[in-house]
């Protein structure tokens, strides 16, 4: 998916990267065709800097979307450790992006991270909780 790493490529000129001057941008395209861009966002406290997968991914479900509702991911750069947590919880099928050598690399979330840490069965719910999903089983569970 060469053309979301290229969408990713043009967003990542808006990065707001005084610090490190490494432009990162991201585009998510959703189940339904939707497309939502983040930009890695720094700060001079440095730990609380965002990268664009998250800004992109916090776009969609600002939107509404969850986990589950994209379908594919497009990165100008390979993504951190943190962020191929956030791609695997969103359950992200095609995650492309670009290598250091200029050619373009396409994995599964779960390809990227194996034997992923992920909440045991029961506790917590990536599900909006309406009374009638995993969310109600996850808080019946808790009681
Ligand atoms: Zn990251």
């Amino acid at each position: 998916m060469s053309e979301l790493v290229e969408k990713a490529a043009a967003a990542a000129a808006n990065a707001y990267a005084p610090y490190s001057k490494y432009n990162v941008g991201a585009v998510v395209r959703t189940t339904d065709g939707r497309e939502f861009a983040g930009v890695n966002v720094e700060n001079a406290a440095y730990p609380l800097g965002q990268c664009a997968e998250r800004t992109a991914i916090g776009a969609a479900a600002t939107a509404g979307y969850r986990p589950g509702d994209i379908a594919a991911i497009g990165i100008n750069a390979s993504p951190c450790g943190g962020c191929r947590q956030w791609l695997y919880e969103w359950r992200i099928p095609e995650v492309s992006f670009r290598r250091e050598d200029g050619t373009v690399a396409t994995y599964s979330a779960a390809d990227l991270l194996p034997d992923t840490w992920d909440l045991p069965a029961g506790v917590g719910s990536t599900e909006p909780d309406n009374g009638e999903g995993a969310g109600a089983d996850g808080a019946e569970a808790a009681q």
